[in-house]
């Protein structure tokens, strides 16, 4: 057997070469994940036959991470990972699951077009309704790979790198309000585990210089403690790391302006979310009268949040949240949809190691992937390294190596995740 598969391994190299489409360097890389995956797909399931029995869910992080487990008749099982809107979902698992079940799950894209337009009003959603949309395609799509023998990355067309760049969105240890000082630690401390790039906030609720909780409009004092809270960061890395401030769409249209202004001499690779995410005209005059990129996209949904921003110049950055923008397929719609504007994909990523590796197969898929974001706490909270089973490190040295197992590539310990569901919430049920 093992003398069938070098050959068949050997042949099907040596006929990619032969054809000149690909050369003998990028060989190894590039054509070993598909030959493999060629040779792992199971012959004990039928994919023909795959049928949805059971669509469940789990949620966690007091219900910010939602967990779908889809069950097929043949024992393969399954995941996707949705975040934010998702908390009390669970009647809206159960709803789409009803419709999936008896259906192939190998068709991932037409059974997101099914539920995107299913619902009311024939597709105009957002929100709750798409994030947990995202989660039961991220799990077809999981099943899809499973039931072949290839990764998601495979099912999306190939890779174009192995491994997924991530920055470290730093948190500050700090006794209240963060001194110039902590945000200078916070950095030297990431960038000595390997990041080659940091995210800090700037937004604070609690600015003693603030008048009003209401109003969000900096003055010169906050104006000044967000300029010098950064400096200190540039200062402390050099100019060769990578640093992105994050304003979380909470200020106004002129605060978002100056801040975009006073940042340019720090030289970031962006400023996200300067004013709330809506107002693309907004958008589109702090982007263009600043030379600090500007960032936008983890509140939108779906391709359609995307098309008017990008079309009218209202960010240099894109940055869905592939965890709640419509699934991995839309994702990738998304990203493909920036590439033909020269703008990067930048997404966010605030859910498990199963959101993580999903993000992974799509950021691997696409020429315009610039970088991903990888959380200080999960490799501090040991929840996130029990309720993911993964054989290797998560992240090394800032980078994710993509998995080339069946599927997303990571399995999810259910004991663990029972272990850490919020009280009263439903696991798998
Ligand atoms: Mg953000």
């Amino acid at each position: 057997m093992a003398n069938k598969h070098n050959r068949r391994s050997f042949f099907s190299k040596a006929a990619l070469a032969g054809a000149g489409l690909i050369g003998a360097s990028s060989l190894a890389s590039y054509a070993d994940g598909l030959v493999a995956a060629k040779e792992r797909t199971s012959h004990a399931s039928a994919p023909s036959d795959l049928k949805i029995t059971n669509v469940t869910c789990a949620f966690v992080k007091e219900g910010h991470d939602l967990l779908v487990k889809i069950e097929t008749n043949q024992g393969l099982v399954g995941w996707g990972n949705a975040v934010d809107a998702v908390n009390g979902s669970y009647y809206m698992v159960r709803n789409m699951g009803n419709r999936l079940k008896g259906q192939s799950p190998l068709n991932p894209n037409r059974i997101q077009e099914d539920l995107r337009k299913g619902a009311f009003f024939g597709g105009a959603q957002s929100g709750v309704y798409v994030s947990v949309m995202t989660a039961v395609e991220a799990a077809l799509w999981d099943l899809t790979g499973k039931a072949l023998g290839v990764p998601v990355y495979q099912l999306l067309g190939g890779k174009f790198r192995d491994k997924i760049r991530v920055y470290c969105d730093t948190v500050i240890k700090s006794n209240g309000n963060p001194t110039p000082d902590d945000y200078a630690r916070a950095a030297k401390d990431a960038v000595k585990k390997g990041y080659t790039a940091v995210k800090f906030d700037i937004d604070h609720a609690n600015d003693p210089n603030k008048y009003d909780k209401y109003n969000w409009t900096a003055g010169p004092a906050e104006l000044d403690r967000m300029y010098n809270s950064i400096a200190a960061v540039r200062q402390a890395v050099g100019p060769k790391i990578d640093v992105c401030v994050d304003m979380h769409g909470r200020y106004d249209a002129t605060t978002g302006h100056r801040v975009a202004k006073l940042m340019e001499p720090l030289n970031l690779m962006w400023l996200e979310e300067p004013v709330p995410a809506d107002n693309v005209d907004v958008y589109k005059r702090i982007t263009q009268e600043t030379s600090t990129p500007i960032c936008n996209g983890e509140n939108l949904y779906l391709g359609y949040g995307f098309t008017r921003l990008l079309a009218d110049g209202g960010t240099d950055i894109i940055m869905p949240d592939l965890q709640k923008a419509g699934g991995l397929g839309e994702a990738q719609r998304i990203a493909n949809l920036a590439n033909l504007y020269y703008v990067p994909f930048s997404p966010h990523m605030v859910a498990t190691f199963l959101g993580a590796m999903a993000s992974c197969h799509v950021c691997a898929s696409v020429p315009n992937f610039q970088i991903m974001e990888w959380q200080t706490y999960m490799d501090t909270d040991p929840m996130f390294k029990e309720i993911v089973i993964y054989d290797k490190p998560q992240v090394e040295k800032g980078f994710i190596t993509l998995s080339d197992k069946p599927g997303i590539g990571v399995d999810i310990n259910e004991k663990a995740l029972k272990k850490y569901t919020p009280q009263g919430m439903p696991v798998f049920a």
